[in-house]
């Protein structure tokens, strides 16, 4: 069976995503909708989709912002930025920032649908999606954490709490913000099962004889740092 493209639109004009969606259903692409920036970057963060779509004015996180965010944070799902403003600045700064492609409104539904498409056929092509830090780098499609040499495999939610770490390198991050970013708000985790998995973690960071380590902030959280010993 094959499965359908799965696309994510972010466009706050109601009608013209609705629009696109249904067209889309149409194509037998699955398209997942938001209005609002922030909610917008939050799905195509935690979530895995074909392509992105996105506007470039959008309430609370504009496109370029999230476009900006996402990259930086090591997502390189193929993304379409949508816009009004059709100027030369705005097209130059969405692939600067690493859009993969330009559609300035109106447009033609059946040149995004091709687009869409050509997009998606490349995303196959596209293996790459590491991150790293220090002398550490992390797949994060398969998973595997890395230092030169030595690899080893990371469970999902290992996965989930080095990519905290990191994305945000210098922070300490919560206990809290764990079970809430990992587990999700709704789980029944406590803080021992973050204790837990951070044990599991330095483990393998000792296997990997990386120079970073996970140091406890008492009462506060967690801090992936080096070690000057
Ligand atoms: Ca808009």
């Amino acid at each position: 069976m094959v499965k359908n493209l799965n696309v994510l639109l972010v466009e706050d004009e109601k009608r013209l995503a609705s629009a696109i969606k249904f067209l889309f259903k149409e194509n037998k692409i699955d398209c997942e909708t938001v209005f609002d920036g922030k909610e917008g970057y939050q799905k195509a963060l935690n979530n895995e989709y074909d392509v992105i779509i996105l506007d470039v004015m959008l309430p609370n996180l504009n496109g370029l912002e999230i476009l900006s965010k996402l990259r930086r944070c090591g997502k390189n799902t193929p993304i379409i930025m949508l816009t009004a403003r059709s100027t030369v600045n705005d097209k130059i700064t969405g692939l600067n920032l690493g859009a993969d492609d330009y559609l300035p409104k109106p447009f033609d539904f059946d040149e995004l649908i091709a687009r869409v498409k050509a997009l998606s056929r490349r995303s196959g092509f596209v293996v790459m999606n590491e991150i790293s830090h220090g002398d550490l780098s992390l797949n994060l499609s398969t998973g595997e954490l890395s230092n030169k040499d030595i690899k080893v495999k990371l469970n999902f939610k290992e996965k989930e709490i080095m990519k905290l770490f990191f994305i945000s390198p210098d922070s300490v991050i919560t206990k809290e913000s764990l079970l809430n970013k990992v587990w999700g708000s709704d789980s029944f985790a406590t803080d021992n099962n973050v204790e837990a998995y951070v044990s599991f973690l330095r483990k393998k960071l000792k296997f990997l004889k990386s120079n970073l380590n996970i140091k406890n902030y008492q009462k506060v959280g967690y801090k992936l740092e080096e070690e000057n010993d």
